[in-house]
């Protein structure tokens, strides 16, 4: 674990309120939203769609793709995605009139539907879980509920990379939204508990009052979390932190099946079910010292980071990386014409001239990642191994999948190795004649 106040220079300055993105004169809306469902597209070239259509989906209807605009179907063309990847997105020309935008949003009841319809609303509106890597809701929920049985359901309020500071800006700016869509999904779920995760320098006594008549009958845990360390977000970083608060004393004990989620999926469940808006936007911010400002935008799905970027008054600097979600676990991308999609928190810009050396080198055997790694890893040893091609053994392949994905290791190595990649690939192997040494 590290201080993030040795982070400090690449830490998020953002201190206002989001703003509505201005809306772009095009939108390219990428219909793969996740590695999970293969989407169709439904809509033709030169048709004309309101904002909030169904453009795409799945065979299974777990996860319907919207248009965030309305306007004309101009092309469907393969452009670069967020995940660092291609795929394809339907092109739209903004024009018409807006079924959402601008119209008042009266709140419709919802605790009248059954578990069942509640589950069907979110795929239709197309909530995906972005905890960790995206995942249709829908699925999500009921995957969960069909393999695992009697789980509890975890809400973290901060972000898993502090240098990406989305998840934290939605939970302290739009809590009711993000506590009622929890409400929801308490009810779709039913738990045996629910446990909320905050930052412990802020109050939230009153909230606690507040909240109480929302989760009916499930019994659920506000737990201070010490987010000055990292990592603290991740799955297993979460479950340390509720042992520790709970004292042992669960109805169902905390596991890693539990169902988790973030404050950004919390508030599209609620934006689906009360006021029946499909996913048609995200927050995003944009960080980094190359733009000139640093900006949290409500911004339309397909809308190019470009776009977002001229907002916050261009760029200062000579750009260096873009990168998405975060600089100790994000992607980084090579276009600023790549939109932003469902799964797209953040993006960092970086200076050119602040670099380090990117070539990897040899180890030089300084010892850092073994000294960083919160479950007692040796990077540098898996590594080599496994580049050598000597045999793995049996208990090595095991503990690479205690990996708790922080990325540390990759960033206190002077030499540039990739070292979470390789301990992230040597977790997969399960049976490669001659690669696994029994002993
Ligand atoms: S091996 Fe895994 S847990 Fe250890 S520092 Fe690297 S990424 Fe983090
Ligand atoms: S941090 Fe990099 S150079 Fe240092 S021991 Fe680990 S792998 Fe080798």
């Amino acid at each position: 674990m590290i201080s993030i106040n040795k982070l400090n220079d690449v830490l998020p300055k953002i201190q206002q309120k989001a703003v509505n993105a201005w809306l772009p004169p095009e939108v390219h809306i990428p219909i793969d939203q996740d590695d999970f469902c293969k989407m169709n597209v439904v809509v033709n070239v030169g048709e004309k769609i309101e904002e909030g259509q169904i453009i795409a989906r799945d065979s299974g209807a777990l996860c319907n793709v919207h248009s965030s605009v309305p306007g004309i179907v101009k092309e469907i063309k393969e452009i670069p995605l967020p995940n660092g990847k291609r795929g394809t997105a339907v092109s739209i020309i903004t024009e018409g009139g807006f079924s959402f935008l601008g119209k008042p949003h009266k709140k419709q009841p919802w605790d009248f539907l059954s578990g069942d319809q509640l589950i069907r609303l979110l795929a239709d509106k197309g909530v995906v879980n972005t905890f960790e890597k995206p995942i249709p809701m829908s699925v999500e929920i009921a995957r969960r509920k069909k393999y695992f049985g009697n789980c509890n359901l975890i809400l973290r309020l901060f972000d898993e990379d502090p240098t990406s500071c989305t998840d934290s800006f939605v939970a302290k700016n739009y809590l009711p939204e993000v506590l009622e869509g929890m409400s929801i999904l308490s009810t779709i779920f039913a738990p045996s508990s629910v446990y909320v995760l905050y930052d412990k320098t802020t109050s939230m006594d009153e909230t606690v009052v507040a909240v109480r008549s929302l989760f009916n009958t499930v019994p659920f845990k506000f737990v201070p979390t010490d987010v000055s360390k990292y990592p603290q977000g991740n799955r297993n970083s979460l479950i340390k932190v509720i042992k520790n608060a709970m004292n042992n004393s669960f109805a169902v004990p905390v596991t890693t099946r539990d169902l988790m989620v973030d404050p950004v999926s919390a508030y599209s469940i609620s934006e689906a079910t009360t006021i029946d808006q499909p996913v048609i936007t995200r927050f995003v911010s944009i960080c980094g010292d190359a733009p000139g400002m640093q900006k949290v935008f409500k911004a339309r799905i397909g809308t190019p980071i470009f776009n977002l970027l001229q907002e916050c008054g261009g760029l200062v600097e000579k750009p260096g990386k873009i990168i998405i979600n975060g600089t100790l676990g994000g992607k980084a991308i090579h276009d600023f014409a790549t939109p932003v999609c469902k799964s797209t928190k953040s993006v960092t810009i970086t200076r050119r001239d602040i670099l380090p050396d990117a070539q990897p080198c040899e180890c030089v055997h300084c010892g850092r990642c073994r000294k960083i790694c919160s479950v007692q890893l040796h990077p540098d040893t898996l590594f080599a191994k496994f580049y050598k091609n000597a045999q793995l053994t049996k208990a090595e392949i095991n503990t690479s999948r205690l990996c708790a994905d922080c990325r540390l290791c990759n960033m206190v190595c002077p030499s540039r190795l990739p070292l979470y990649q390789t301990i992230k690939q040597i977790s997969q192997i399960t049976k490669i004649e001659g690669f696994i040494n029994e002993e």
